[in-house]
């Protein structure tokens, strides 16, 4: 199987790349920030969101699934239920953050992942794939750009949808989270020493997309 890797802060456009390359190859995207947030949809909703040892307790009676359309669209499921829809929201964005800093929760959420990888050709998406996940990936791809540039896009969505921001307030954000990413004890954003750095601050999401399929496409030959 063919494994890629791409790993990077919020807001660099993993997603929407990462989704568009795995469609020009025919390869599964998987999104594994989907799984934190289902384990945080899963506290907030039996209320034990602040509560670490019951939020590892609930590890041992829960099911998380990930499922794919015919077109290579990703479902999560919760208990056999598809959850996708529900898990977007800022208030599992905020507990997602939380539990994803929890050793047993990305434990639990290992072998999952790996498993996927191990039976397709995938383009995994998160903040430690390469270094955890799946450190034999055959292409492993840190994408990033800067604070200002990533903050100016967020800004620019959320005052497209109406709300009052300022910049610098979004800015801050950015910056709060890139650090609380990369010093957490656990599985921290970082680089491999064999990521392909790929710094999309001055291109074009068409520009970014371009470059991740050629860079893949270098690997696969
Ligand atoms: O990428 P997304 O915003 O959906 O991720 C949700 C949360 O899960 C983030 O706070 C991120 O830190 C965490 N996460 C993680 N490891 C991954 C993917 C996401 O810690 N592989």
């Amino acid at each position: 199987m063919f494994n890629v890797a791409i790993d990077g802060p919020a807001g660099a456009g993993k997603s929407t790349i990462a989704k568009a390359a795995a469609k020009a190859f025919g390869f599964i995207y998987v999104d594994t920030g989907a799984l934190y947030r289902t384990i945080a949809l899963n506290a907030v909703r039996e209320g034990i969101i602040d509560d670490t040892e019951k939020i590892i307790a609930s590890l041992s009676s829960i099911e998380v699934n990930l499922g794919f359309d015919f077109d290579g669209t990703q479902c999560v499921y919760l208990n056999g239920s598809d959850v996708s829809a529900f898990i977007r929201t800022p208030e599992i964005s905020m507990g997602a953050s939380k539990v994803s800093a929890i050793p047993e929760v990305r434990a639990y959420l290992l072998d999952l992942q790996r498993n996927i990888a191990k039976e397709n050709n995938v383009i995994m998406d998160g903040r430690d794939i390469a270094t955890v996940v799946l450190p034999d990936a055959q292409c492993k791809i840190f994408l990033f750009a800067s604070p200002e540039r990533r903050a100016e896009r967020r800004y620019k969505e959320l005052v497209e949808k109406g709300e009052m921001v300022s910049f610098d307030d979004v800015l801050k954000d950015v910056n709060q989270r890139d650090y609380q990413d990369s010093h957490r004890e656990i599985a921290p954003l970082k680089p491999t020493d064999d990521s392909i750095m790929a710094d999309t601050s001055d291109l074009t999401l068409e520009e970014s997309i371009d470059l991740i399929i050629n860079t893949i496409k270098e690997k696969l030959q």
